[in-house]
């Protein structure tokens, strides 16, 4: 887990966008369409601030997951018994499976024997464990820890954004 991956642009204007769409879907669009003081407005504020609160939630954790870093110890001769992970302490060994794999590889920039579906991440500078992408937007990479609250994240901002446009069609 490391903080200081919120110490971005990218990532703070996340949070700065979330924030201000929430403000205005509250305090405009809801507020405008049947007022916050009545039933329906508070409803539909309730079931807002849920939307919201679950993107944030999935949005930190992904932020602050660690991708699943290649352990030094990673080699092609490791009996896999127990392999942990340098930064989360969570056995790996099921990752690092070489028998898979036909063909040894290497990494270039980490001299290191690289799992099946791992890749080097440019941007982090680490070979990351079934890696999908680096995100700039979350400051981290998509990997094998972090993937499911990636796939929630895209799926609550998605669904927050068509409660918040349908709200805005309502009003006018
Ligand atoms: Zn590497
Ligand atoms: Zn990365």
């Amino acid at each position: 887990m490391k903080w200081n991956r919120f110490a971005s642009i990218p990532v703070c204007g996340v949070l700065m966008v979330m924030g201000v769409v929430y403000y205005i879907t509250i305090f405009i669009f809801i507020e405008d369409w049947v007022g916050l003081a009545t039933s329906a407005g508070t409803l539909n504020a309730v079931i807002f601030t849920f939307m919201a609160a679950l993107s944030l939630f999935s949005f930190a954790v992904s932020v602050l997951t660690d991708p699943g870093y290649v352990p030094s110890s990673s080699a092609p001769d490791v009996e896999a018994a127990s392999v942990l992970d340098p930064e989360t302490q969570k056995d790996v060994s099921f990752l690092i499976n070489f028998s898979e794999s036909s063909q040894l590889r290497q990494c270039e920039k980490c001299a290191r024997y690289k799992p099946p579906r791992a890749h080097h991440c440019r941007v982090c500078r680490v070979c990351v464990l079934r890696m999908d992408h680096h995100c700039l937007w979350i400051n981290n990479c998509v990997g094998y820890w972090n993937y499911k609250a990636f796939i929630v994240l895209v799926f609550y901002a998605t669904a927050a954004s068509i409660y918040s446009t349908v709200s805005l069609i309502c009003i006018s």
